[in-house]
Formats: structure tokens, C-alpha cells, sequence
């Protein structure tokens, strides 16, 4: 069984009058320890597809199945405790705590988890931070950082609690294009090294070509999946952004 299987989903949204067709009888799979992209322009149900993938919303009709188990059935304290158990999530506003440095952002999932003791939360933070070379950084704030420094805790933060899954919507749209090319860059390398499955939205043609595979949307329906074997052949991150 696929990691995540979506089964002929639909998500309308009510506004007012008007009935908005976010997403429209998709169905796809998603392999384990895949890289994936989701693209498509403005308004074509990307955000949308990954919130339902996330748990963080729930489809009109049709079936959603992740890790085995069926989201839909889920109430919001199911849907709670499954999120923090099965993803991390990177976002395109990098959302850190500015008042926090980037050893107290990344170890921030792993407070909420509660039952790690602090030399474990300390040891799982230190190993994250490595991996996406920001160690020298953790005692600095958010704003002493560079957009792409910012997103490498992000994606670091993302990690922590050694998810199976995680989820990206546009994460590099804040990014110029170099710096935006070594974060998917960075999120590869991490699932190479973690094997952790990684779901990212784009619109950009330049970043959607570094997914293995693409999956394009448009006014809400999946017209394409392509795959992309990179045979490595793609240039590794350039860790100094
Ligand atoms: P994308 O991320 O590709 O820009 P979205 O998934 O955000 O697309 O939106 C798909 C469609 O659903 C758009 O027409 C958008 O206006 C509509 N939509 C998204 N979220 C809502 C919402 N909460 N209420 C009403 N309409 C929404
Ligand atoms: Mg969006």
C-alpha cells in the first residue's frame, strides 16, 4: 500500500451563493520516501490538496488514506494527535518565532510532543540542525538569518520529530532562484539521508523540475503525473546560502 492513497476526492468550498470547485474527482498515489510536487497555477487547488493530505481540512467526497489509515474518519483531537505523529509541515512564510533562537524553533515540536526529556529533545535538535548545516547558527534569531538560512530551520523544525511525511506548500516562493533551487535541494538530500517523504507545491517551472515526480493541477483537476527519474545526475545543494 502507497503512503498516502487518494481515492476520487472532491473539495467544494461555499461562498456566500457560489459554490467554489477546489479539487475535482482526483485520485493518486504517493509512494513511501517519495519527492513530489504538486504544480499548477494560482487558484488550482495545490494549497488545497495539501491540506487534505495534512489533516487540515477534509474532502467534500472521496476517500484519503495515509499511513495506512483512513483521515477522513478522524475527529479534530484525532486529526491533532495524527498530524503531530505523522508530519511536519514547512510553510511559505518560513512561520519561525522571532523571539526564539533557532535551537529553541526547532526544539519547539518537540515541546509539544511532551514526553522527551531534555537531553533527548537537546540531542534530536543538534542532529537536525547538522543535517541541514545550520549548527554554527542555533544561537541566532530569525532575523539575524537570510530567507534561505530561514528555511533551512524550517526545514530542520520540520524533521525534528522524524516524520514519515512532510508537507510544503510553495516553500520557496519567498526565495530568489538559486537560493530557492538549494532548498529543494536540501529537503532532497534529507530524504535521501531520512528516507522521510516530502510533498511540496509550486508554481514555479524551475523548482517543479527538481521533484521526481509532478503532478499538475489545473482549475482543480489532476491533468498529469509525470515522473522524472533524476539518475543522479542533478547537482548536489550548495550549503552556503
Ligand atoms: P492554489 O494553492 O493552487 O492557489 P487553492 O487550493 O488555494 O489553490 O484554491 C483553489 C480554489 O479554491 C480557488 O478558487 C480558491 O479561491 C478556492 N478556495 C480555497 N480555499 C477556500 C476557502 N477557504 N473558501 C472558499 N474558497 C476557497
Ligand atoms: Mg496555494
Amino acid at each position: 500500500m502507497a503512503l498516502v492513497e487518494i481515492d476520487n476526492i472532491s473539495k467544494n468550498y461555499q461562498m456566500g451563493e457560489v459554490q467554489v470547485q477546489a479539487l475535482r474527482n482526483v485520485t493518486l498515489s504517493i509512494e513511501e520516501a517519495a519527492f513530489v510536487s504538486f504544480v499548477g497555477p494560482s487558484g488550482s487547488g495545490k494549497t488545497t490538496m495539501l491540506n487534505l493530505i495534512g489533516c487540515l481540512d477534509k474532502p467534500t467526497k472521496g476517500k484519503i488514506a495515509v499511513d495506512g489509515k483512513q483521515v477522513n474518519d478522524l475527529d479534530r483531537k484525532q486529526g491533532a494527535i495524527f498530524r503531530g505523529s505523522v508530519f511536519g509541515f514547512i510553510f511559505q512564510a518560513f512561520n519561525l518565532f522571532p523571539v526564539l533562537t533557532v535551537h529553541e524553533n526547532v526544539e519547539y515540536p518537540l515541546v509539544m510532543i511532551k514526553n522527551e526529556s531534555a537531553s533527548d529533545r537537546n540531542e534530536k535538535v543538534l542532529k537536525a540542525l547538522e543535517a541541514v548545516g545550520m549548527l554554527d547558527q542555533q544561537n541566532k534569531r530569525p532575523d539575524q538569518l537570510s530567507g534561505g538560512q530561514k528555511q533551512r530551520v524550517a526545514v530542520a523544525r520540520a524533521l525534528v520529530t522524524r516524520p514519515k511525511l512532510v508537507l510544503a506548500d510553495e516553500p520557496t516562493a519567498n526565495l530568489d532562484h538559486k537560493t530557492a533551487v538549494n532548498v529543494i535541494r536540501l529537503m532532497r538530500d534529507m530524504r535521501d539521508k531520512f528516507n522521510t517523504t516530502f510533498i511540496f507545491s509550486t508554481h514555479d517551472p524551475g523548482i517543479m523540475e527538481e521533484a521526481e515526480i509532478i503532478h499538475t493541477l489545473e482549475d482543480g483537476q489532476l491533468t498529469h503525473s509525470t515522473p522524472r527519474p533524476l539518475n543522479g545526475k542533478e547537482g548536489k545543494n550548495d550549503s552556503n546560502i
